[in-house]
């Protein structure tokens, strides 16, 4: 499909390691051409569309790295199908996702693949890759994992948490690292020590310990911290690269530090909620703390320090969503009278973009740190740079005109998330997006959507770009 020529003029063009007054040539796809504004090779150029970005940044669109459309969990289903949970992510600024396709114990990695592959194509609004979550680490699918990172899937998530569901013991994960220290694949890991969080949670209920709340206190931060030690010493035993998700606890922050300074391949994501919502939202009355649970949980607001700080230094350099929506009534219900029935997740891909830009008005990120974390980063870690996460001659032209003064207040009234609550309720944001291009076509503009089911195509990911 070709689009022509667009040019983007007047805006101030942000990526994570420049910020300059350019105009932006846009030929079919993809990015031709960066010249300073008012320059006469910028006002030389022809083009069928101008898109006039005056006062505004233009800013790669957004990666987000971590989601779960239509993901089955505890008897339910997510409630963003890819068709609306792209969408969602287009509005708020995000272009790429790379989302989670799930091995099913007793099958093989090439059917889950194909059942994801078949609920994605020809539904999504914007381009797409798949992680394989790994639940049944067997010889075969040990071998298939060499082939799903040639054919593009070159990212492995394990879990330490859920027995008897995505869990996998020490030796099964050492097997899986083992595999990826040799194909150049990356081991995602949920590190949360499940079979101590099981016994918690069979005590708390026996205590009739049942409200939402009681989720944060059994997903202990010392279990956190203890699997994602364990999770890192494995991984220096297998000599395999490793990326921490949505790590939330300061205590497992300081195990990545520790591992970062030691010069190894170690990384460490978090999401928004566990940056600006706290354990204070789990405590809200009349089962509204279910609204909140979501795995790792939310921590006291006391450690919101160290993420922001460990976002600062590094030692944490994706902010992913964890996009796990579920509806307060008729999904998060499940779990009334037993929080462990709760569905785990919360909405989010609409609103990182915003999010991190408040963040750094409020002082806590750059403004290129900012793009650094919420697009750069994960499209290297992931194998996506530079085609995503940089405006640049030979990139996707996924690009994003984003209002910086545009304040507005987040609400499940307005957002385009398929769940009826939002998050972040009523809160306030200054900053978001006003036009969003997907390959070079507008899909969003001005509140209105412009795009279609299966403009999004499968994208290819080659290995992690961090790797030393
Ligand atoms: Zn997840």
């Amino acid at each position: 499909m070709t689009h022509g020529r667009t040019v983007i003029r007047n805006g101030l063009v942000i990526t994570a390691a420049d910020e300059l007054h350019a105009d932006v040539l846009i030929d079919g796809e993809r990015v031709v051409a960066l010249a300073a504004t008012g320059s006469p090779e910028a006002q030389a150029w022809r083009a069928d569309r101008t898109i006039d970005a005056t006062d505004c940044y233009v800013i790669p669109g957004g990666v987000d790295a971590h989601t779960h459309m239509e993901l089955p969990f505890g008897g339910t289903f997510a409630s963003d199908t890819f068709e609306t949970g792209t969408r969602a992510a287009a509005f708020g600024g995000t272009t790429t996702i790379v989302d989670f396709a799930v091995q099913s114990v007793g099958h093989s990695l090439r059917e889950g693949l194909d059942a994801w592959h078949a609920k994605a194509q020809g539904n999504c609004a914007i381009d797409y890759g798949f992680h394989m979550i790994m639940s049944d680490v067997t010889e075969q699918s040990l071998k298939e994992m060499d082939l799903l990172v040639e054919e593009g899937v070159t990212s492995f998530k394990l879990f330490m948490a859920y027995p008897g569901v995505f869990y996998s013991d020490d030796g099964r994960i050492l097997r899986a690292m083992q595999r990826s220290a040799g194909n150049g694949g990356l081991i995602m890991m949920h590190a949360e020590n499940g079979i101590a969080i099981d016994v918690l949670v069979e005590q708390a209920l026996a205590a009739r310990h049942t409200d939402p709340r009681y989720h944060g206190e059994v997903r202990r931060e010392l279990l956190e911290a203890e699997a994602t030690h364990r999770a890192i010493q494995l991984a220096r035993v297998a000599g395999s690269p490793l990326y921490v998700v949505h790590v939330s606890a300061e205590q497992a922050v300081a195990e990545l530090a520790q591992a970062r300074d030691l010069g190894l391949n170690v990384f460490g994501e978090t999401c928004p909620q566990y940056l600006f919502l706290s354990t204070d939202n789990l405590a809200e009355p009349d089962f509204e703390g279910a609204k909140y649970v979501c795995s790792t949980p939310l921590r006291p607001r006391e450690h919101q320090a160290a993420l922001w700080r460990g976002l600062r230094t590094n030692d944490l350099s994706v902010v992913s969503t964890d996009h796990c929506p579920f509806c307060f009534v008729g999904q998060k219900d499940l779990g009334r009278g037993d929080f462990s029935k709760i569905p785990n997740g919360l909405p989010g891909v609409e609103n990182r973009m915003d999010l991190l830009h408040q963040a750094h008005l409020d002082g806590h990120i750059s403004r290129r740190r900012w793009i650094e974390l919420a697009c750069a980063t994960p499209a290297r870690m992931f194998g996506l740079y530079p085609r995503k996460g940089t405006i640049a001659p030979g990139a996707d032209a996924d690009i994003v005109v984003f209002d910086p003064h545009d304040r507005y207040t987040m609400s499940a009234a307005t957002h385009h998330m398929n769940v009826d609550y939002s998050a972040y309720e009523g809160r306030q944001v200054t900053g978001r997006a006003r036009t969003v291009l997907s390959r070079g076509a507008v899909v969003v503009d001005g509140g209105e959507y412009l795009g279609h089911a299966g403009h999004g195509t499968f994208v290819p990911r080659a290995t992690c770009a961090y790797l030393n």
